[in-house]
């Protein structure tokens, strides 16, 4: 016999089980696609690439407390986001650090067109 039954074993439905299970309650988690992860489902292709199937996923959050309750369940590897970007012949490669030179450049195409 379950205590509860969740249907949905995304992020939001897959937490809320670990939370209730690490409580002592006896979960049922049920979903209608044949993988866990919902939409941040990844897996390894025959070729041994990672395939994100619904979309590219980047984890990102400003919170110290989820980064430590995710890090009970995964290693983490260092990663850097760039962007590349291409607005009327100028290109460059977009960090965290270059966004004032974007809205500047964001800024001067705004202007050519309207
Ligand atoms: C293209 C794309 C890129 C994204 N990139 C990022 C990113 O970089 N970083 C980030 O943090 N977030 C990203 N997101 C958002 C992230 O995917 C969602 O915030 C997260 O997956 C939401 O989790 P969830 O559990 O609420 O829903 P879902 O992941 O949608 O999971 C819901 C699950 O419930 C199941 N379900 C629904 N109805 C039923 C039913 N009636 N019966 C049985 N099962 C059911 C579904 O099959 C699904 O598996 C992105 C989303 C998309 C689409």
């Amino acid at each position: 016999m379950y205590d509860f039954l969740i249907v949905g074993c995304g992020f939001a439905g897959a937490v809320l089980a670990e939370r209730l299970a690490h409580d002592g309650k006896k979960i049922l988690i049920v979903d209608k696609r044949d993988h866990i992860a919902g939409n941040a489902f990844d897996f390894y292709n025959e070729d041994g690439i990672l395939i994100h199937k619904y979309g590219p996923h980047i984890f990102h959050t400003n919170s110290e407390d989820v980064f430590k309750y995710l890090g009970q369940f995964t290693d983490w590897r260092p990663y850097e986001h760039r962007v590349l970007g291409s607005i009327q012949g100028y290109s460059e490669i977009f960090t965290s650090s270059s966004l004032k030179k974007f809205s500047e450049v964001y800024e001067q195409f705004i202007q050519f067109y309207y």
